[in-house]
């Protein structure tokens, strides 16, 4: 096998890239500035779901380190390779978990932000010990209270929140997707008081129709796709 590859990706999908990511930064920047918040406390997680390698190499190639998949076997066919490629990028697990493939996204994953359920935990508790990798986590919360939608009730959190530390699992703050054609800056707030009321900081909230009203209300981590990537 050659040791050389020609360069997967052209000059033009690289500018291309560092425009998006300079736009998003900018929009990100004047959000937190308006809410008087320093910009360096929101992290942008650029989510490359449906992307294959060649559309994310170019962010890659302009700085970006921070990535999120909804999908755990999707990921495992394009991110050890890219992360062989640049061993510092952080890879974020956004989409709903089955306990049975918990231990495939420890060993690939490094954040995990849809922990929702008790049985979850208990799997995610137990391939910590098997891997030895101990990820970061952030609960998943329904804040519509939708049918359809992963995440746990409300009033669910103080108890899985005590499950997930009685599993070992470090939770560092709570996640939602709110409704769609509703708006979002009510369920952000309401995200931020639930965090608050049981003492985790960080909220993972904000995607490419919303991020900023999220940053406003507190997002320290906002998912980006289409902004980035373009329409999936
Ligand atoms: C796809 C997805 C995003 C990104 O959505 P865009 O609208 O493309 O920015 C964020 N969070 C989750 C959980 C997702 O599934």
């Amino acid at each position: 096998m050659a040791l050389w590859h020609s360069r997967p990706y052209s000059a033009a999908m690289t500018t291309d890239a560092k425009h998006r990511l300079t736009d998003v930064c900018a929009e990100m920047a004047k959000a937190a500035k308006t809410a008087a918040r320093d910009p360096a406390d929101t992290a942008l997680i650029a989510i490359s779901k449906t992307q294959d390698a060649d559309a994310i190499r170019p962010l890659i190639e302009v700085g970006q380190r921070l990535f999120g998949e909804n999908r755990v076997q999707e990921a495992q066919g394009k991110w050890p390779d890219l992360i062989a490629e640049t061993p510092d990028i952080e890879l974020h697990l956004v989409g709903q978990l089955q306990s049975n493939k918990a231990e495939d996204a420890l060993r690939l994953f490094d954040v995990i932000h849809s922990v929702d359920r008790a049985s979850l935990i208990a799997a995610l508790g137990k391939a910590q010990v098997k891997t030895g990798r101990h990820l970061r986590y952030f609960l998943q919360v329904n804040i519509g209270e939708e049918d359809q939608k992963g995440g746990c009730a409300a009033t669910d959190v103080p108890d899985l929140l005590a499950a997930a530390r009685a599993a070992g699992l470090d939770v560092v703050g709570l996640m939602a997707v709110p409704p769609a054609d509703t708006e979002a800056a009510p369920y952000f707030a309401l995200l931020g008081k639930i965090a608050r009321d049981n003492g985790l900081t960080q909220l993972s909230m904000g995607m490419s129709g919303d991020f900023e009203a999220a940053i406003m209300l507190g997002a320290t981590h906002v998912r980006i796709g289409t902004a980035l990537f373009g329409a999936r």
